[in-house]
């Protein structure tokens, strides 16, 4: 079968409030979306882009650049098999360097095209025979705070919101002190740190000093392409680490495993190049008995939607990043958007495609800029 269109369009929404990591804050998200159609059918993908390349080197101008100049035009002239529409793609791509938000936008497209196109649940093609929960817990991620009164008034509402798994972001600086006062106001929660990359080799003995408050894991200490650092980093700590920016593809997966550079991965499929590739990561990981836990890019509710499905195979055993709509957005552009159940569980939608409708009118309202790229 062929692709009959790509439309992109490139939205810009605030967020409810300033989130803060060691990287900077981000109070709008530039954020670009994928809708393929064929077939009378159609699906929506989103990367995890943001306007300014922090993160990941990827922004939106470049996610632009290679869908419309590199990938629309290899999808659009490409034969695919009307069954396993996104790992074709992923098969068409292997060989190409790089640019993995960009190529996961369209494949989740895809993804959700065949799931509509077949009438079942994106949550199905992703699970295939793997086992699926409809149920997931979700935890919340809190950004840096200046001032402590402000960060134990966010924990407080987000533990009375039933989330079950609190994240703070640190930076030098604010890390051990902020940690003592967490543990000493609110006690035995469940409750892990994320560095974003913020912390040098040297600065290792101030991780250490993270050991006695027991956190569920230590994410990303070090920069994203020091994975032996990380290594020798774990075999000091008594706390896991947890590898997110260092981890782009199944390979760098597996290494990290070998090298016992951490003892958990954070799976975003936007950063690891899509879906096809977060599983096979999903999979490793469960053969080397390595637990996952679904990661997020502060995306809108299609990016949302993917992630919930993705993060109800069996290997997600730690709550993901999955908030409700209303964390980040004052609108989003689903219906219904996603809500967080007081026992802080998401449910897992088991109808056709991502289960919510995408709202076109938002979209429009939103949209900056847009393109169709069209079988010639
Ligand atoms: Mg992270």
């Amino acid at each position: 079968m062929r692709i009959d269109a790509l439309d992109l369009y490139l939205i810009k929404m605030s967020m409810v409030g300033e989130f803060v990591t060691s990287f900077g804050g981000v109070q709008e998200r530039e954020i670009v979306l994928v809708r393929a159609r064929a077939g009378g059918a159609s699906g929506w993908g989103e990367s995890g882009v943001d306007g300014v390349p922090l993160y990941s080197y990827e922004d939106a101008a470049t996610c632009w650049h290679i869908i419309e100049d590199f990938l629309a035009p290899a999808i659009l002239a490409h034969e695919f098999p009307s069954e396993g529409i996104g790992p074709a793609m992923a098969d068409l791509f292997s060989s190409w360097r790089w640019h993995p938000m960009a190529r996961a936008a369209v494949e989740e497209a895809l993804w959700d095209l065949e799931a509509n196109l077949r009438e079942v649940s994106v949550q199905r093609l992703y699970a295939g025979d793997r086992e699926t929960r409809q149920r997931i817990p979700v935890g919340i991620s809190l950004g840096i705070q200046e001032d402590f009164g402000h960060l134990a008034a966010q924990i407080s509402e987000a533990l009375d919101q039933g989330y079950r798994r609190i994240k703070l972001k640190i930076e030098p600086g604010k890390d051990v002190a902020v940690i003592e006062k967490v543990r000493h106001q609110f006690g035995d929660i469940p409750l892990m740190v994320d560095a974003n990359c913020g912390y040098t080799r040297e600065q290792g003995p101030i991780l250490k000093s993270l050991d006695p408050f027991e956190l569920l894991m230590i994410e990303q200490p070090l920069e994203h392409d020091d994975i032996p650092g990380h290594a020798d980093l774990q075999a000091e700590l008594e706390t896991p680490i947890c590898l997110d920016e260092s981890i782009h593809s199944l390979r760098h997966a597996r290494l990290a495993l070998d090298y016992d550079a951490c003892r958990l991965i954070n799976i975003k499929a936007s950063r690891i190049g899509g879906r096809t590739e977060a599983l096979a990561v999903h999979d490793l990981c469960a053969d080397r008995g390595v637990p996952v836990w679904c990661g997020g890019m502060l995306e809108s509710g299609i990016g949302r939607l993917h992630n919930i499905a993705l993060a109800s195979l069996p290997n997600f055993q730690m709550p993901g990043d999955l908030s409700a709509s209303r964390r980040y957005w004052h609108e989003d552009i689903i219906e219904p958007e996603v809500t967080v159940g007081p026992d802080g569980f998401v449910e897992v939608p088991d109808i056709v495609g991502l289960g919510h409708r995408v709202r076109e009118d938002a979209i429009q309202r939103l949209v900056v800029r847009s393109t169709s790229l069209r079988q010639t």
